[in-house]
């Protein structure tokens, strides 16, 4: 198997000021999920080169915002096209990093690559507006002025779409962004870091307008949320470090996005086409292994289907391969990390000890030539709302079902929780459809569809699950500032 390029000198550290840095805080290990080797060192900057790296991407976003727009497009248009070019250089260090099957990084790739394409065409589309004035001597002009300066923090589970669904709109709006990857795969987006280089440089963009900076997660943001010039902090991660970051955020009234976890339900109706529902159910379960945060937590099933359909997902299930993420016909490769695998295996022990039944997996398996980190695809029955399971997000390969009665009490149960980012409805009745995904209380509805991330939507969550939109012509308003210019006409 041809191995990726890795960034295995540790003198590389982060990609600030336009250039790679040496780095002077002590090193990061990147590991391999799937083997548990050390794939690279990164040395990782402290918190005065962190404070530099947030001037200089104040610096850049004034250069940014003085781009014209057709520039900011040609760069996010190039930034797409790049990524489309390296598909295979990114899929192979993404799945190294992070455990992703092949096949998947590969499609992270194309997916990152479409939040390039749909920010620049709303940026293209993008207008203010003249809104109609109730004097005879007023106009009143409104202008989409960039944000400026931005910071983001991304998790490990989408080491590059989740970059390119920040930065993307961030360049598109003419704003400059410092991206934190995860310290589990900070590799990805330091291989876009080249890429953004050399875009830069073709297309006659500042260099600076993107950076990468790795370190000490806590040292860098703060480094970042304290600096005058940051304007504003777009962050996906975990509920606990979002409201960290709000609370670090709040002194200096700054603009915040947080995309936090979920704890989506997924409703399947008796009239349902129940094929149909379990091959939705798989795309959203098993989709990096249920390491996701839009992934279905809860499977709520109505009482008369449930054993058909927990049935034909367990027939699904057993054909899922499971083995080494570098193999191509693999579908459940390594969970991300020990922590990850402990968490998995608490959920199933405390529902069986609170009455639920393995109905398959279970347990860890062993892959041949690696780390003992692969969690069996798993099926806990008769599940209730109070177990672990249920209240917390497994993020891991296992479906936790529990059954419903009425759509009433399949609607309080899907929303009986405090996060609201996803929720999925399964039904062939129209008018149930729409009744149901008007009231789920979340962000995301997933109608017949369990993959409903897509570039030109608007993605986001509501109560625990944070706020902000990102995505879609809302994503590249999440970057603009609106002013508005009132001017007195003399009429003579
Ligand atoms: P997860 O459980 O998915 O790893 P986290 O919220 O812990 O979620 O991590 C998401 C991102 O937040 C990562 O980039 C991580 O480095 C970063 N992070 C973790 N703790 C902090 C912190 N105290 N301040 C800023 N960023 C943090």
């Amino acid at each position: 198997m041809q191995q990726p390029r890795l960034f295995s000198d540790p003198q590389v550290a982060s990609f600030a000021e336009g250039r790679f840095l040496d780095g002077d805080a002590s090193e990061i290990e990147v590991l391999d999920p799937a083997t548990g080797a050390v794939l690279a060192r990164v040395r990782g900057i402290q918190g005065a080169t962190a404070a530099r790296a947030a001037e200089a991407n104040g610096v850049a976003a004034r250069a940014m915002r003085a781009l014209p727009v057709d520039r900011r497009v040609a760069l996010v248009r190039a930034l797409g096209a790049g990524v489309r070019a390296d598909r295979d250089r990114l899929a192979a260090i993404l799945t190294a990093e992070s455990g992703k099957p092949i096949v998947e990084s590969r499609g992270e790739v194309e997916y990152a690559a479409t939040f390039f394409d749909n920010a620049a065409a709303a940026a293209e589309m993008a207008a203010g507006d003249m809104p109609a004035a109730r004097a005879a001597d007023r106009r009143v002009v409104v202008l989409r002025e960039p944000v400026g300066a931005t910071f983001a923090i991304t998790p490990w589970n989408f080491p590059l779409a989740m970059v390119a669904r920040k930065l993307a709109p961030a360049l598109a709006a003419g704003c400059s962004q410092a991206v934190k990857p995860s310290e589990e795969t900070p590799l990805t987006a330091l291989a876009f870091a080249e890429i953004f280089a050399r875009t830069a440089d073709a297309v006659g963009a500042p260099r600076g307008a993107f950076s990468v900076v790795v370190g000490d997660a806590a040292t860098i943001a703060r480094a970042f949320i304290e600096h005058p010039a940051t304007r504003k902090l777009t962050f996906t991660g975990s509920t606990e470090v979002g409201r960290i970051l709000a609370a670090q955020c709040a002194p200096r009234l700054m603009r915040t996005a947080l995309e936090l976890g979920g704890n989506a339900p997924l409703i399947v109706f008796g009239d349902a086409d129940l094929d149909r529902a379990v091959e939705q159910a798989m795309l959203t379960k098993f989709r990096f292994m249920g390491q996701t945060c839009i992934s279905a937590n809860r499977f709520l099933l109505e009482a008369g289907i449930a054993g058909d359909f927990l049935a034909r997902l367990e027939a699904r299930m057993r054909a899922l391969a499971v083995g080494d993420p570098r193999d191509e016909r693999t579908r459940v490769g390594p969970l991300v990390n020990d922590a990850a695998i402990a968490k998995v295996e608490r959920h199933v022990a405390d529902a069986v000890a609170r009455g639920a039944r393995v109905r398959l997996g279970g347990a860890r398996v062993k892959v041949a030539g690696c780390a003992d980190r692969f969690f069996a695809p798993t099926i806990l029955e008769n599940c209730t709302p109070s177990m672990d399971c249920a209240r917390e997000e497994t993020f891991g390969p296992v479906v936790a079902a529990m059954t419903f009665a009425s759509e009433r009490e399949a609607v309080e149960l899907a929303n009986a929780s405090p996060s609201g980012l996803a929720g999925y409805v399964m039904t062939q009745d129209a008018d149930r459809l729409w009744r149901v995904a008007e009231a789920l209380d979340c962000g995301v509805v997933g109608a017949n569809d369990g993959a409903p991330s897509a570039a030109e939507a608007p993605f986001g969550g509501r109560k625990d699950s944070g706020f902000g939109r990102e995505g879609g012509a809302h994503g590249l308003d999440a970057y603009v500032d609106l002013k508005y210019i009132s001017l007195r006409v003399r009429h003579d």
